[in-house]
């Protein structure tokens, strides 16, 4: 089986990978972030094919494409195995009609009740065959930084999965309680823990300084091992998201609510860039998309980045209650740039050695008209999120988590400022519960109590809607870790706890 999907480096366009080398490595050894060469095509008529399908076949279909050098039955059944039972919704993605031409892509019905369950049940299968093939059977050490919901998706995707081992690590005061519980409590014998005195991009940037170290490499290959990353920096993380733009379009086509070839709005809260990049990737691709909207919390750097093409992370970073977009590094934004830069691979090293430098890059004019032709971005704030909390509850009767709200008022005020009238998908990335505190204290005005489990049976009674077991559970279950280390001491416990 020859593969015909070839992987590049947004730093380096000469590198040249399959698909199972590029998931298997994570990171390209000079820093940068592997992309397809090519996409494959959505055209009306394979849309039509799509539409007949279920999740898992619209899954096959499209990850064949991008994955073209894996057994094609071994994908078959990695889907099957990671798109069933554990998802609480038969349809996977299920979409709510929030009012008519509004429509809520609930990404939140998995295990770990956030979007992140979608990539991160499947990577663990395309890493390990990945490995098979291309690392000739070495352990893989997944080494991952999280601003709160991808540490628990990977360490429930990863947990006793023959081959691998996997270690998180989080802020320690950076996460909500229900995210903290659901990561210090993880079962299976290969996984393990830290808290970080510190936010998500010192972390995510101590961990991009261990993938590249030679070093430990060196530690790595005596020992028959590898690293790899289950962040969104692996491109194994964004093409199974591609999967459920497809497919939502295909479900709204289905079910009437939009005509075949009609434009659709995506709007989408953002951190890491990872999760809108794929829905881009899904328009690049052929997909009827119109405007991409991405919404940021208080921490804009990327609001300000799409109106002025100034990035600058050289400003205060603001802990909100939408924490998994408490970033002010978005990795995935490399990407974007090698196709705004015309995949200048040069041009892309500088932004980003500029950033490492001096915190900051400036779009040329011509790439920043290219920028905004794709995309808006605005922010919202801390009370204007909670009042979108209580709004969407009164006036619509959904009950939706911080992330959520933060895209919905983004996608009023973009409504509001350009009267664009297109029907509009808005990714519904995590469960309320995770959030109970900051979503109770936005319904009732009251600041909630210490015990975080009489919250979540009042929000339940209160929404009347009922408690995920998985959340329930957290109540019953002994804390296994309690580590914590500073910044500077990631890389000791990276060598201690793997062994190295
Ligand atoms: C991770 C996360 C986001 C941000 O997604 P990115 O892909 O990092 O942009 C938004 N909402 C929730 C609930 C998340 O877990």
């Amino acid at each position: 089986m020859s593969a015909q999907m070839i992987y590049r480096s947004t730093r380096d366009n000469g590198v040249r990978v399959t698909a199972a080398q590029a998931i298997a490595r994570g990171i390209s050894p000079e820093g940068g972030l592997y992309l397809p060469t090519s996409l494959p095509k959505l055209d009306a008529a394979r849309l039509d094919v799509l539409a007949k399908m279920d999740y898992r076949g619209r899954a096959l279909n499209i990850l064949g494409d991008f994955l073209d050098d894996f057994d094609q039955s071994a994908l078959a059944q990695s889907i099957a195995s990671a798109y069933g039972s554990g998802f609480a919704s038969e349809k996977v993605t299920p979409i709510v009609s929030l009012c008519p031409g509004t429509y809520m892509l609930e990404l939140w019905h998995g295990p770990t009740c956030a979007f992140k369950d979608l990539a991160l049940q499947l990577l663990p299968y395309l890493v390990t065959q990945a490995a098979q093939k291309e690392a000739g059977g070495k352990t893989v050490n997944i080494l991952v930084a999280t601003s709160g919901d991808t540490g628990k998706a990977a360490l429930e995707g990863f947990k006793d999965a023959p081959g691998t081992n996997i270690l998180v690590f989080y802020p320690r005061d950076g996460v909500s309680r229900v995210q903290e519980l659901q990561m210090t409590t993880q079962q299976g014998g290969n996984v393990g823990v830290c808290g970080v005195h510190g936010n998500f991009d010192d972390t995510q940037a101590a961990l991009k300084k261990i993938f590249t170290n030679l070093e430990i490499k060196a530690r790595l290959d005596a020992k028959n091992a590898i690293f790899s990353s289950a962040n969104s920096i692996n491109w194994g993380r964004l093409a199974p998201q591609i999967v459920y733009y497809v497919s939502a379009y295909c479900e709204l086509v289905k079910g009437g609510e939009l005509a075949p070839g009609e434009k659709l709005n995506i709007a989408v809260p953002t951190g890491n860039f990872g999760n809108i990049l794929a829905a881009y990737y899904a328009k690049k691709m052929g997909l009827p998309v119109g405007k991409l909207i991405c919404a940021s919390n208080r921490n804009n750097v990327l609001a300000d980045f799409i109106s002025t093409g100034v990035y600058d992370k050289r400003r205060e970073f603001f802990t909100t209650s939408s924490p998994s977009m408490d970033i002010l590094v978005s990795s995935n934004l490399e990407r974007l740039l090698h196709a705004l830069t015309g995949e200048d691979d040069a041009a892309v090293t500088g932004f980003m050695s500029a950033l490492g430098r001096e915190g900051v890059y400036t779009l040329p004019a011509q790439m920043l008209d290219a920028l905004k032709f794709e995309f808006y971005g605005d922010f919202c704030d801390e009370t204007e999120t909670a009042e979108t909390i209580k709004g969407a509850f009164q006036n619509h009767n959904y009950l939706c988590d911080p992330h959520t709200a933060v895209a919905l008022k983004v996608y009023r005020d973009y409504v509001e400022k350009t009267g664009d009238a297109t029907k509009t998908l808005i990714a519904s990335t995590a469960s309320p519960f995770k959030f109970v505190d900051s979503v109770l204290t936005a319904l009732t005005g009251q600041p909630g109590g210490d015990d975080e489990f009489a919250q979540l049976r009042e929000l339940s009674s209160l929404a009347g809607i009922p408690l995920p077991p998985q959340i329930t559970e957290l109540e019953s279950l002994p804390v296994r870790f309690e580590q914590t280390c500073e910044k500077e001491e990631m890389e000791r416990v990276v060598l201690e706890t793997l062994g190295l």
